[in-house]
């Protein structure tokens, strides 16, 4: 058998390369109920729906910012939510030239006899829910997928596993119409070095890459998600060039050339540190046969969120802080980046949690 032929083969091809246009990346803002609660209350704002849905305007409905952006992942709740005015956000990025996505896991869980180690869960009723999401409006989906680094992991089974999973949950998004980002987190926590780092995510990447081949997954329509090779969060940091290096490395010996786009997770890296690495990747000469941009949740949000703090009063400055850093990032999947946001406030705070859940 060959990889997927249906009736969504064209378009899923288009939408992939749509998402990896060269000066545009994707807002993750999927963050679920539980763990937006832990961003609202950092600023000591409630976790109800009406606070949920304020932040994401705010977010979606910066004047000049959708132009940076091909794609927004959101998470269920919000792709049926409205603008305070009535229109539907999925409108307001159609209107905007971005992409609505879906975050279609549901969670982790422990794999019984591991440090730790955990799989994703969320296939049970999957099709149905991506016909559901692609009714609405949705063109993509995420999967998170997580790994760690430690003295005997990622175990062969963690790897396996979450290949496999990554891999059957690509085949039923494009079944249903959905570019399936394929995210396998490599997490940052830990005392490793970037040699450690570099050579797990090639493992990880290259069970990915024969997984999702086993499954027929046409690859042209897909998007890889994965974390940029650097030291553990106990480890000395490297330069942005340094970074660039081993990554990029590490992804010509893994990823196909089929692949269009590579959108990088931040992982706890401070706003300023994530957009560094990705201008330095983008700036850095050799075979690079796919576009290097963003996916970034924390990266993208954490100065707004802050310079927000809940207020009317404050969103006007919010969306300056938000504008600054999707123009950086926009700029570094370029390689133009002069480092001219580096000064927002808390555009150089570490936004590392230790075994962050999404
Ligand atoms: P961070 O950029 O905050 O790591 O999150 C991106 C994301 O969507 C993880 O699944």
């Amino acid at each position: 058998m060959t990889c997927y032929k249906g009736k969504y083969h064209d378009e899923l091809i288009a939408n992939a390369a749509y998402i990896g246009t060269p000066g545009k990346g994707i807002l993750a803002a999927d963050e679920s109920t539980g763990t937006i609660g832990k961003r609202l209350a950092s600023i000591n704002v409630e976790n109800v729906e009406g606070n949920r849905r304020a932040l994401r305007e705010l977010l979606f409905c910066t004047p000049g910012a959708l132009q940076y952006l091909s794609g927004v992942i959101l998470f269920e709740e919000t792709l049926y939510q409205k603008t305070a005015s009535g229109k539907p956000f999925v409108d307001v990025m159609k209107e905007g030239g971005v992409l609505p996505g879906i975050k279609v896991d549901k969670g982790t869980v422990v794999l019984t006899g591991t440090d730790g180690e955990t799989t994703t869960q969320g296939l049970d009723g999957l099709g149905e829910r991506c016909a559901k999401y692609y009714a609405a409006g949705a063109r993509f989906a995420k999967w998170r997928a997580v790994l760690k680094i430690g003295p005997t992991e990622p175990s062969e089974l963690a790897i396996h596993e979450n290949a496999y999973g990554l891999a059957r949950y690509a085949m039923i998004c494009q079944e249903n119409g959905l570019v399936p980002i394929v995210e396998p987190e490599i997490l940052v926590d830990g005392p490793h070095d970037i040699e450690k780092c570099a050579y797990v995510t090639e493992r990880v990447l290259a069970a990915c890459y024969k997984a999702l081949n086993d499954h027929h997954v046409l690859l042209e329509g897909t998007l890889l998600k994965p974390n940029m090779v650097t030291p553990g969060s106990e480890a000395k940091k490297v330069s942005p060039e340094v970074v660039a290096e081993y990554t990029v490395r590490t992804l010509q010996r893994t990823v196909p050339a089929a692949v269009p786009a590579i959108v990088f997770l931040s992982g706890g890296q401070s706003e300023e540190e994530a957009t560094l690495n990705l201008n330095a990747m983008n700036k850095l000469k050799g075979k690079k046969p796919w576009n290097l941009s963003f996916s970034f949740g924390r990266a993208l949000q954490q100065s707004t969120l802050k310079a927000w703090s809940g207020k009317e009063e404050n969103v006007v400055k919010a969306r300056g802080a938000f504008l600054v850093r999707c123009k950086a990032n926009s700029e570094a999947t370029l390689g133009t980046y002069k480092g001219d946001a580096k000064l927002g406030e808390g555009a150089a705070e570490s936004l590392h949690v230790k075994d962050y859940k999404y």
